[in-house]
């Protein structure tokens, strides 16, 4: 069954603004002002995926998917929005809010939010990256409906989320085009074109990703540098996952990404390599922080950061997500890294 909402039109633009989140979906608040629903004509909340792929198929370019919203209202509040003519709402498909075990992964409905994520105890076990940065975005009020399937498809370099799961050899199962309703399982930086842009057809949708399950010699973790009053998005992220091999004392294999730092999200692939395999001492650390700082590019934006603080922060955020992601891996040593000018250098 369809839930179809009639948009109503003809009124002047009201200045209202919240609670935003509901906003389209009603013609009155609460407080009884009327508020006009000119974002688009039709808002369909399909109960199965072969539904929702008829929808955006039959719509096209017209369509627009929404889970949270919280990405896409104000997207279609820019000035420059094109109008969709349906919207289609999917967090009513079966199981697309479930997190589960299959076999070796952890398998996360797109329609999970980031407050579920969170605290679930199987993503807080072998994704811990992930459930770090979903406890970290927005605020409640936006963690209790915004979900990882919004944050991937919105495809923004400094997305927690995306940085999050980037370090955890994440698959995206896309639903929709040659894969139909089963969908294709593709890795997750696949998705990813450009800053705000990614490679889903007008005919498909994210349904689900998944992840290894972590071993005992397996960690991970994510932080971030916010402004106290931010904007949504932190002025820099930065994930690791590291498998420690305590019978030769060396990293066993590492995964690093740091956000934003280019136009689509990236892991930090020379810093991989090179930890890989070594001792993780001060001085390989070192090192993987510069090759981290050098094979990035940083920009500045205008409401979080500049290139040059990005750049400087790097160590501070790397030296915290790789101690703690080797501590999970059960290292107990990592050092402590002060700055060369303060001697303060010492495990
Ligand atoms: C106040 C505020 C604070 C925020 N803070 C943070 C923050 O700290 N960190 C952060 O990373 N983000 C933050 N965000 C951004 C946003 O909340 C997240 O990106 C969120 O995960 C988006 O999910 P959603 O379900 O709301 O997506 P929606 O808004 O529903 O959708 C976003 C985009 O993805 C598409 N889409 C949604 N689901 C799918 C799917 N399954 N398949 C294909 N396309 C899909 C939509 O068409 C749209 O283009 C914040 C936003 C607000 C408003």
């Amino acid at each position: 069954m369809y839930l179809y909402v009639k948009a109503r039109r003809g009124s002047p633009a009201p200045t209202y603004r919240s609670p935003w989140l509901l906003y389209p979906l009603f013609e009155d608040d609460l407080f009884g002002h009327d508020i006009v629903m000119d974002t688009w004509d039709s808002y369909f909340r399909p109960s199965s995926r072969e539904e929702a792929l008829f929808l955006i198929d039959r719509y096209g370019t017209r369509a627009r998917i929404i889970a949270g919203g919280t990405d896409l209202i104000l997207d279609l509040r820019s000035a420059d929005a094109e109008r969709p003519q349906a919207v289609v709402d999917i967090t009513a498909l079966p199981g697309v809010d479930r997190i589960v075990e299959e076999g070796d992964k952890i398998v996360i409905g797109a329609g999970a939010t980031h407050g579920t994520i969170a605290v679930d105890p199987l993503v807080r076990r072998h994704g811990t990256s992930l459930s770090e940065a979903s406890s970290v975005v927005g605020g409640p009020q936006v963690r209790n409906v915004a979900t990882i399937g919004g944050n991937l498809a919105h495809a923004l370099p400094a997305a927690d989320g995306t940085t999050g799961l980037l370090v955890l050899e994440t698959e995206v199962l896309v639903l929709g085009g040659d894969g139909g309703a089963n969908g294709t399982w593709r890795p997750l930086h696949t998705l990813f074109a450009g800053a705000g842009t990614n490679t889903l057809d007008h005919n498909q949708f994210i349904g689900a990703i998944r992840f290894p399950k972590s071993g005992d010699n397996h960690g991970s973790a994510f932080d971030r540098i916010m402004r106290p009053q931010g904007v949504a998005l932190p002025m820099l992220a930065a994930a690791a996952a590291i498998s420690w091999d305590k019978a030769s004392g060396t990293v066993d294999a590492t995964a690093i990404a740091v956000g934003p730092a280019g136009p689509v999200p990236v892991r930090a692939v020379e810093a991989e390599t090179f930890l890989s395999g070594k001792e993780p001492s001060e001085t390989n650390l070192r090192e993987t922080i510069r090759l981290v700082q050098d094979n990035s590019t940083f920009r500045t934006s205008a409401f979080r950061a500049t290139r040059e603080y990005r750049y400087e922060m790097v160590p501070v955020l790397l030296t915290r997500v790789i101690g703690r992601a080797l501590a999970r891996a059960g290292y107990g040593g990592f050092p402590r890294l002060g700055t060369e000018e303060d001697g303060d250098a010492e495990d």
